[in-house]
This record gives structure tokens, C-alpha cells and sequence, in this order.
């Protein structure tokens, strides 16, 4: 591709070769897409350096404190993502002073957008009375029964500080119960980043393979003949029944209630990771789907983009972390339940009338049918994937694979070319690095049907039109 005028090209080839071989290590850095996802995008990458001088600054003095420029491994992407300085609504700034629109709300978390009048007047009410104390606080009770009513398979829950330790304790809960160890999970999925939910990943121990198994997605037969012989080890079958990192793909009724019945049979506990898919509904994705697991997880909208998560279900089961009881299961955290964070969980959950949720439907079927009209007529190599206002765009054949090995790479975002994210970016617009997004509930039908515009733009300008698909493809 020429240089543009600015002669950024140059710099995008060396800042290519930088962040190829950057890694500290030597080895050769994750997020590199290589050559093909550079190759067409070139100009997209030149215009992206013109625009964020002070974020690669900001990156290459950060990498001498965190590991990769930041303290979260979904927040990178090639050549370095851009710093934010603030939020507001839909609209979030960089420190170089672009704006963007928001349609990824801290990976779904931010349902009212950044700095909604509603959270910020309960946070700072909150914060003038004291922002973490070593006792309960009313504000905590109130969350919880909140959730309570519209959850009606929690009866007892905990609150975490991160979804991470909300699924961590879920199934050390189901472990407990059912006196077994073995855990069921999908293949694709994403629980967060401790031991059980990560085998088979460097630095867990290889022991843990022995105690997950993974299942096929969607897959009775498979499932079935996955788990042969081990039922009766069986503590639990961890789902996502809106699968968020994976691609944003529903279970639906039928293979949940086929997961229920399983359970049902073999004495195994059935857990839905509702982390992100909370926001299908007022009760969230089992209210949507219309099957009662026995335990539930939550985070992201719960704590109102303040760090809260939770695990709940069965009152029996619950009952295994009841400090009255002796031998009653520890669960510490010094900032469990913060005051603060369930105050802005609470006013978010209290804007989220019955009707939203409908609204939010239609906004995200609208985004999948004028994007994938612009798809179709534009002959891209593309499709979209939406469940209620979640959506994942998937720019290309390379993301179509289902494996395992890709699925890992898949759900953390190292192996997601940066063109579309880039893009995106150029055109105002901020998604995952991986292509998926949740539509606020403050965004309007103009909003969507722009970010469907830019979304096809920006498949044509990396070049993902059929015409450019090699003939052997
Ligand atoms: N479970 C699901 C379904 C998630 O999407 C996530 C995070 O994206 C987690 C668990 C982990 O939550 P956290 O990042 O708060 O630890």
C-alpha cells in the first residue's frame, strides 16, 4: 500500500515490526495478527498512529510499569490501544482528545452508560458516608434483595469483588455440596481467570485437567458421550447460557432444559454464568430461556460499573458459606459487597424498568438487520450475531473455527486481528478488539443504525470484501 501523505506508512511498517518482537521475552508477541490483517489495513493503521501520538506515549511509558501497557489482557490490542481520559453517556475521550461512542460499556458492564445522574448521585451519597467498613451495610441487603426479586432461582447469594471469584466460588459451592470434584464447562466459553475455569493454560497446574471436562456447545449427543463413565463425579455443569466471550451465541430453552434433566439425573448441579447475559432480561437469561439452574453468577450491570459481582442459587447449597454454622466455608474479600459499588448497582437495576429490556431487544434487532443488509449488499465477508442488545461481529472466515485451542485465544482477544478495531476507532466508534459490543440503554435507534453504517465501512476499508477473498479460500 503507498505511503499516505503524511508518510505514516513508514512508521506503521516499523511500529508492525515493534510490536511483533516487543515482548520483553523474545517471543514472539501474541497480538499479532500477522501479515494478512496488516496488509489490509495499512492506511487504517497509518491514520491510527496520526490520530493517538499521546497514547503510544502513554503505552511505551507504561510498558516499563505493566506488563503490555495495562493491567488487563482484554484491553490490549496491536499496536497499542488508546488511553482514556473520560466517559460521559455513550460518548468516552482519549488523551489525545478523540471521542468515541461507547458500544462496549466496559465489556458490557456499563448498561446506562458512563457517569449516568442516577449512579453518580448514589456513589457520591455513598462516598460522603464512607466508602468500605469491616461490617454489612444496608446498601448490600437492599442489592441483594433486589436481585432476589427478579431472580427467583436465588434465594441466598454473596457478593465478590470480580465475576472471576463469583464463579470461583460457585463451583467451589457445588464441589461442597455434592462432595464431588469434577466440572462440566463449553467449549468457547469464559468464566473468568482462576484455576478451574483455566486449565490447560500456562502456569495451572496440570492436575487440573483431570477435573474439567469440556463440552460441546449445543451438542445433547456430545455431551452425553463427553461425561460417560465420570456422571457420578460430576459436581457441576458451568454454562454460559448466553455465551458472551464466545462469540455471544444463546444455549436456548431446548438444550437448557436438556442441560436441567441432565443434572436432574445425575445428581450434578447446573450453573449459569449470567455475567454478562443478566441484561437479556430482568431476570436474566434463565427468566429469557425459561429454565431454573441451581446456581447462578453475576457481575458486570450488577455493580452499576463499579467493581461487584455475585454467586447465588439453592438456599441449600448457599448454606455451605453461613458463618453461623460451624465448618461453614470461608469466603473473605476485604471489599466484598462495597458499599459503593452496591449503590450504583442498586440505582442502575432500579432505571432498568421491564420496558427497557424490550427496547433493548429491538435495538439490538435492528442492528442486526440493517448491518447485515449493508453485509449483503456490499458482498463483505462478515456476519453479526446478536442476542438482545449483545452483539459480535465477525470479520472473516479465520474467526469461524470452533476449536479449542482458538476458543482460548477467542474469549481473552489475543488472537483478534486489530483492522476492524482500528477501524472502528477512526470512525468514532469503540468494540472489543475482538468485534463484540452490548447497545446501552441510552442509545438511540440514530445511534444504532450509525454504528451499523460504520461497522460496514469499516469491513470495507480492511478489505474484507468477497471480491478480495483468495480463489482457494
Ligand atoms: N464470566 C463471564 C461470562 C464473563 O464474561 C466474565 C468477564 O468478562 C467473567 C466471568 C469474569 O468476570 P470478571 O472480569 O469480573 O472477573
Amino acid at each position: 500500500m503507498d505511503a499516505s501523505p503524511s508518510g505514516v506508512t513508514d512508521t506503521a511498517r516499523t511500529v508492525q515490526a515493534d510490536v511483533a518482537g516487543a515482548c520483553d521475552d523474545g517471543t514472539r508477541y501474541a497480538g499479532d495478527a500477522g501479515p494478512t490483517v496488516w496488509s489490509t489495513s495499512m492506511t487504517v493503521l497509518d491514520d491510527y498512529l496520526a490520530r493517538t501520538p499521546r497514547s503510544r506515549q502513554l503505552f511505551e511509558r507504561a510498558t516499563a510499569s505493566l506488563p503490555g501497557g495495562s493491567t488487563r489482557t482484554t484491553v490490549y490490542t496491536a499496536p497499542y490501544p488508546p488511553y482514556v481520559a473520560s466517559g460521559d453517556g455513550l460518548r468516552i475521550r482519549d488523551v489525545d482528545g478523540n471521542e468515541y461512542r461507547d458500544f462496549l460499556g466496559n465489556y458490557t458492564s456499563l448498561i446506562l452508560g458512563h457517569a449516568h445522574p442516577a449512579v453518580v448521585a448514589a456513589v457520591e451519597a455513598q462516598v460522603r458516608r464512607g466508602s468500605a467498613f469491616a461490617a454489612p451495610t444496608e446498601t448490600e441487603v437492599e442489592l441483594a434483595e433486589e436481585i432476589r426479586r427478579r431472580v427467583p432461582s436465588i434465594e441466598r447469594l454473596r457478593f465478590t469483588s470480580s465475576g472471576t471469584e463469583a464463579t470461583m466460588f460457585a463451583i467451589r459451592a457445588a464441589r461442597a455440596h455434592t462432595g464431588r470434584s469434577l466440572i462440566a464447562k463449553f467449549e468457547r466459553s469464559y468464566h473468568g481467570t482462576h484455576d478451574a475455569v483455566m486449565a490447560g493454560t500456562a502456569g495451572v497446574p496440570a492436575v487440573m485437567d483431570g477435573l474439567v471436562v469440556e463440552l460441546p456447545w449445543g451438542d445433547p449427543a456430545g455431551v452425553e458421550s463427553a461425561l460417560r463413565g465420570r456422571e457420578g463425579e460430576l459436581a457441576a455443569i458451568l454454562i454460559e447460557p448466553v455465551q458472551g466471550a464466545g462469540g455471544v451465541r444463546a444455549a436456548g430453552t431446548e438444550f437448557l432444559t436438556f442441560l436441567r434433566d441432565l443434572c436432574d439425573r445425575t445428581g450434578a448441579l447446573l450453573i449459569f454464568d449470567e455475567i454478562i447475559s443478566f441484561r437479556v432480561a430482568p431476570g436474566g437469561a434463565q427468566e429469557r430461556f425459561d429454565v431454573r439452574p441451581d446456581m447462578t453468577t453475576l457481575g458486570k450491570i450488577i455493580g452499576g460499573g463499579y467493581p461487584l459481582a455475585a454467586f447465588g442459587g439453592r438456599a441449600d447449597v448457599m448454606s455451605v458459606f453461613d458463618a453461623r454454622r460451624s465448618g461453614a466455608i470461608s469466603h473473605g474479600g476485604t471489599f466484598n459487597g462495597s458499599p459503593v459499588a452496591a449503590a450504583a448497582g442498586l440505582a442502575t437495576l432500579r432505571e432498568l424498568a421491564p420496558a427497557t429490556y424490550g427496547r433493548l431487544d429491538d435495538l439490538g434487532e435492528r442492528l442486526r438487520s440493517r448491518t447485515t443488509a449493508t453485509i449483503e449488499r456490499d458482498g463483505l465477508d462478515a456476519r453479526i450475531a446478536t442476542v438482545g442488545s449483545l452483539f459480535q461481529v465477525f470479520p472473516g472466515r479465520s474467526t469461524s473455527s470452533s476449536s479449542g485451542a482458538t476458543a482460548t485465544a477467542f474469549a481473552t482477544g489475543v488472537d483478534s486481528g486489530p483492522g476492524l478495531f482500528l477501524a472502528l476507532l477512526l470512525d468514532g466508534v469503540y468494540l472489543a478488539p475482538r468485534g463484540m459490543g452490548a447497545i446501552p440503554a441510552i442509545a438511540t435507534e440514530r445511534d444504532v443504525d450509525d454504528l451499523a453504517d460504520a461497522i460496514g465501512r469499516a469491513l470495507v476499508s480492511i478489505g474484507l470484501t468477497r471480491a478480495a477473498e483468495p480463489a482457494t479460500a
